[in-house]
């Protein structure tokens, strides 16, 4: 399959305000939220990028379609370089590549109907006559489930549940007909019982209208149902590449194998890894030498300190950050 999204030694490094001194200062200190991240996704697949909050899932997200710039580093959407676009054809990429934020109700507008949110991007990018624009995006609902789509097609965000609130923004992010998708948590803030329905959801979605996703999660359990392959983050820098199934029988760095114990099993008699890190994950701003996993990890020897380990490949298809064999 053809490559449709890649990022190439992606850097985004947050200024942190402080006085006038600091402003101008050669030393002034910097979150660094994404330490030279490089993937690509290939058409018609799901990348999963998991790991713990500040991990620099989202900022990575956020980059792909430049709602924020990077600070280095290059993405590209169909082999062309998206971090030197001019505003027409920034305006032209978001029509294709959209977004899924993970608090439906801060990202609806409440004095908008569910009709008028799903179809302001369709005027936006002027795309149809009005009477084409209400059709779609009819069609588009009773697709993600809102039906019967005439009744809920003038309901507003406070009449509606969790669930329906979630699909309205999802058949908003797809009424432009995109084929890349960022789900950034798409169901951390549903109830349990919507959550499997969402996935599904997604999942027939990516069918049906052969979108690609980069699906970002905290929760490994999730990334296995809908994800090919998925990618770990911690502090900033992915630290494991592989295929789902590779990823959970053959983890091989340490903070896989950590995020990996915390999933949830059925079975209460299950023997879980007891090796689960040490303390919580340290500041961005000032974070630990060589490999930054160092000050947690139950394997860390001296050259872990010293050195950052190269994402290497390790087997076939799965690349680590880590020193050990
Ligand atoms: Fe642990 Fe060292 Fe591997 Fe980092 S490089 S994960 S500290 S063993």
């Amino acid at each position: 399959m053809a490559t449709l999204v890649s990022t190439t030694d992606l850097v985004k490094e947050f200024p942190l305000h402080g006085s006038l001194f600091d402003v101008f200062s050669a030393r002034r200190k910097r979150v660094h939220a994404v330490d030279r991240v490089s993937f690509s996704i290939a058409e018609g697949e799901v990348l999963g990028l998991a790991g713990e909050s500040g991990s620099g899932k989202s900022t990575t997200g956020r980059l792909l379609l430049r709602l924020i710039e990077p600070t280095s580093g290059a993405v590209e959407y169909r082999g062309r370089n998206v971090t030197s676009f001019s505003a027409r054809e920034l305006e032209r990429l978001r029509e294709k590549v959209q977004i899924v934020f993970q608090d439906p109700n801060s990202s609806l507008s409440p004095r908008m109907s569910v009709g008028q949110a799903i179809t302001h991007p369709l005027q936006i990018h002027g795309i149809g006559t009005t009477v084409e624009r209400k059709e779609r995006v009819l069609d588009l609902m009773e697709k993600v489930g809102l039906s019967p789509a005439e009744f809920l097609y003038r309901k507003y965000p406070h009449q509606l549940s969790g669930g329906q609130s979630q699909r309205v923004v999802l058949a908003r992010a797809l009424v432009t007909q995109p084929d890349f998708l960022v789900a950034d948590e798409p169901i951390a803030m549903a109830d349990v019982s919507v959550r499997a329905l969402i996935l599904q959801l997604m999942r027939q979605l990516k069918r049906d209208m052969g979108l690609t996703y980069l699906f970002i999660t905290h929760d490994l359990a999730t990334a296995k149902y809908l994800c090919d392959r998925i990618a770990v983050m911690y502090l900033g820098r992915i630290v494991e590449l592989a295929s789902r199934d590779t990823l959970f029988s053959r983890p091989h760095h340490p903070y896989t194998k950590a995020l990996l114990a915390a999933v949830p099993v059925p079975d209460p008699k299950a023997r879980r890894d007891k090796n689960l890190p040490k303390g919580e994950i340290p500041s961005a701003i000032n974070p630990p030498s060589g490999c930054h996993f160092h000050p947690r990890c139950p394997y860390a020897v001296a050259r872990c300190r010293e050195a950052r380990p190269p994402l290497r490949e390790i087997a076939p298809g799965q690349f680590s950050a880590c020193i050990l064999d």
